[in-house]
């Protein structure tokens, strides 16, 4: 009989914002857990639902696409309307205005509507209800390196820490019914709601960073949110010879908050080289300078996690 397989260890792959490489990264991790003799057996997370990327590298068979439902709004039912006016001085929104089509009805603007439902406890005859919307997709699809969970937020919708905690929560059933020991997200950029969400209950968090300015602000943030999770961390400098003042400075940094520098990526043009041919760099240019610096860091960060092969 099978044991229980252990929960599988979460890795987020922060950086504080787009274009550090964090993706790259993320891309030949998902290579790496498929194609290195380790013992991780990897599920992959794209976190970024406002603009996924990860997918351009991983080129995956997309999976049907699921519905995601978000907030709700409130709608009024133009037949039931008797157009009292009660409704629109509790609106604080200002979204609720004559209706421009039908006459002596009032009508809600969607995008001014912020789902108080205030209004539904002032129509006196119930011709308002809160209506859920749908936001967004989410996919389950195939790549050559594993399961990719992934999602698309609708224009002007702004769920997206919601639908990051749900594309989580389905990689993380799917990891136990397969037994998958890790689950790599790629995390979106910035430090707001969805980065929250996808940091959250994580195990290991591995932040990506350039050597400048920019940079160690970015580090600082990055770092801040993750502590706050009380998520062991670890930092890495991508293109870290192109400015050596702004690498000394991030080691410093480092240094000083007692934050392990995991390792130092050299700039390396096989790296958009890589991603323009659509491949993690690991399969494109392996034996390049930056490819064998990311297996490396990849090396370290599974003994890091202290992944175990589920052997039952
Ligand atoms: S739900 Fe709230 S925000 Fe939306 S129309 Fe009603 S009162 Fe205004
Ligand atoms: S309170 Fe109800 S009946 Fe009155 S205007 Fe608003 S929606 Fe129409």
């Amino acid at each position: 009989m099978k044991t229980q397989a252990p929960k599988a260890k979460q890795l987020i792959i922060l950086s504080g914002k787009g274009g550090t490489g964090k993706t790259s990264i993320s891309a030949a991790f998902a290579h790496l857990s498929a194609s290195d003799h380790l013992p991780a057996q990897a599920v992959i997370v794209d976190a970024d639902v406002d603009a996924a990327n990860l997918g351009l590298v991983l080129k995956p068979e997309i999976g049907p696409a699921n519905d995601f439902w978000g907030s709700s709004l409130a709608v009024i039912d133009s037949d039931l309307c008797i157009n009292c006016l009660a409704c629109s001085p509790v609106c604080r929104y200002d979204a609720i205005f004559p209706d421009p089509q039908i006459a002596d009805v009032q009508w809600i603007d969607p995008i001014a509507c912020d789902g108080c439902a205030a209004c539904v406890y002032a129509c006196p005859v119930n011709a308002i209800s809160m209506v859920k919307q749908q936001e967004g997709n989410w996919f389950h699809s195939k790549t050559a390196f594993g399961p990719l969970f992934h999602a698309e937020l609708f224009p002007g919708k702004e769920n997206s820490g919601k639908l990051v905690t749900l594309i989580r929560q389905q990689a993380r059933l799917y990891a136990e019914d397969t037994r998958a020991n890790l689950i790599i997200i790629d995390g979106p950029p910035g430090i707001g709601c969805p980065v929250i969400s996808a940091c959250a209950g994580t195990d290991f968090g591995l932040i990506i960073t350039e050597p400048s300015l920019a940079g160690l602000h970015d580090l600082k943030r990055v770092l801040g949110t993750l502590r706050h999770f009380h998520i062991p961390s670890v930092v890495c400098i991508n293109k870290a010879d192109i400015y050596p003042e702004g690498a000394r400075a991030i080691r410093e940094f480092a240094k000083a908050e007692n934050i392990e520098l995991i390792g130092e990526i050299p700039y390396d043009e096989n790296l958009p080289k890589s991603m323009i041919n659509g491949d993690p760099i690991t399969v494109s240019f392996p034996d390049s300078p930056a490819a064998l610096a990311v297996r490396e860091l990849w090396q370290k960060v599974l003994r890091l996690l202290d992944v175990q092969e589920d052997l039952a």
